[in-house]
């Protein structure tokens, strides 16, 4: 008999903690929470294959690296090259920037991609954590003096989730921050007025990953496997995919890079990304708690998104576990206050590199003065080692 949500009983279970959104933020949070032995479900509306093709960021930083050593995980999660340096341009001469602190930690080109995956295969298949995939129409209950639960539908059979707490790790449009009522969270956002068009294309890496300011706008070109790149090229706001061909984007990475000797390559998947700062605050509501881009989003050209979310969910698990484990909430009452100053620091530096690094290139967008003021910064980087200290604390997310 076919099962349907008018006819079949919700199933039910407990579980002191519900994860919705198996992203970076959500099962790095899942797997935090299983190595301290506080059980936890994951919800997740994709299935399981297509979160394990999803690209996205390429860095984690020296701070994400540290948290996962600090868990015991690094080994198992974590693997590429130390992330050392970037080349950085203006219209074709620049230098190369080390990124190297006195303490030792360095970041890691581990893809977005290779670390959901090494945590899916470490949660799922090692641990036997619970995560459920293709889940549909989850609603939270999240009542004052109430113990809050999730719903979701899977298979056309409903189920209920009672929970203590609830972590919203389902991004920018997922149910977790919709579910708070209007009039608690203040959103402080920032439009930076163009989009980057971004092409993952089947090329040999560079030796050092570019980020170059051009008369004719910015590109990056930074490593994502040993045979392929992301380029970033930016473009109108107005622009779609389909507004850049093969031939278009690489007339326009030889133009922006001034090199005539690169050579097209079929470009695998392009999309365009607003380039937009985001914040919602509190991060919290009764027994639900927001992580990663469900709370803030930052332009990548700091590359710092997915590193935030390792930050939120760092801090998140530690309070889940005193609350969970010890019984004392005191923790998790201040999540919210605990990691909005660092959120802010990733918010200012990403948006110093996307201003900078725009706005000394193409004047159109905002003028000659902040074009020199832009190349200003980018000569002070390059010639003053208080300057460059301090970004490369930034860029590994130490400072
Ligand atoms: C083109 C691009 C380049 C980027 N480059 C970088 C970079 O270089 N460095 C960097 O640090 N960051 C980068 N980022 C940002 C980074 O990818 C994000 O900040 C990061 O993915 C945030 O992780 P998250 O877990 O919060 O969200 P996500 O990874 O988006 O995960 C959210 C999950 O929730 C699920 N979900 C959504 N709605 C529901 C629902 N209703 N029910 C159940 N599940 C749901 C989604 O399917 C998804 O699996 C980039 C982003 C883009 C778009």
């Amino acid at each position: 008999m076919e099962i349907t949500q008018e006819t079949a009983m919700p199933i039910t279970q407990e579980t002191p903690v519900v994860i919705i959104g198996a992203g970076a933020a959500g099962l790095t949070l899942a797997i935090f929470l299983h190595t301290a032995n506080v059980p936890c479900v994951v919800l997740e509306r994709r299935d399981r294959a297509y979160i394990e093709v999803r690209q996205r960021a390429g860095v984690v930083d020296a701070r994400g690296v540290r948290m996962f050593e600090r868990w015991g995980l690094a080994d198992r999660l974590l693997a590429g090259p130390v992330a050392q340096t970037i080349d950085y341009r203006i219209n074709g001469v620049g230098r190369v920037f080390e990124i190297a602190g006195d303490d030792g930690s360095e970041g890691r080109f581990c893809t977005q991609q290779m670390l959901v995956n090494n945590l899916l295969r470490e949660l799922i298949d090692v641990r036997g954590g619970n995560v459920q995939f293709d889940v549909t129409d989850v609603t939270i209950t999240n009542e004052e003096g109430q113990r809050p639960n999730v719903r979701y539908v899977q298979d056309k059979q409903e189920h209920v989730v009672d929970c203590s707490h609830i972590a919203g790790c389902d991004a920018d449009r997922g149910v977790s921050r919709a579910s708070i009522p209007a009039g608690v969270l203040t959103t402080i956002s920032h439009e930076f007025g163009y989009a980057w068009l971004a092409a993952l294309v089947e090329a040999p890496v560079v030796e050092h990953p570019i980020m170059a300011a051009s008369d004719h706008g910015f590109v990056a070109q930074l490593p994502r496997g040993p045979q392929r790149s992301r380029y970033y090229l930016q473009c109108e706001l107005s622009d779609g995919p389909e507004d850049w061909s093969d031939e278009r984007i690489w007339d326009q990475i030889r133009l922006r890079l001034q090199d005539d000797t690169i050579e097209n390559a079929a470009a695998l998947d392009r999309e365009v990304v607003p380039l937009r700062s985001v914040v919602h605050a509190p991060m919290q509501f009764q027994n639900l708690y927001l992580a990663g881009d469900a709370a803030h989003l930052v332009p990548p050209t700091g590359a710092k998104g997915m590193n935030m979310a390792l930050y939120d969910v760092d801090v998140l698990a530690q309070a889940l576990v005193s609350a969970v484990r010890d019984q004392d909430g005191s923790a998790l009452a201040d999540y919210s206050a605990t990691v909005l100053p660092r959120v802010w620091k990733y918010q200012e530096f990403s948006a110093w590199m996307t201003d900078t690094m725009h706005d000394g290139g193409n004047a159109t967008q905002h003028g000659v003065f902040r074009q020199m003021i832009a190349r200003a910064r980018l000569d002070d980087l390059f010639s003053s080692p208080l300057a460059a200290r301090l970004h490369s604390d930034f860029q590994r997310g130490m400072a």
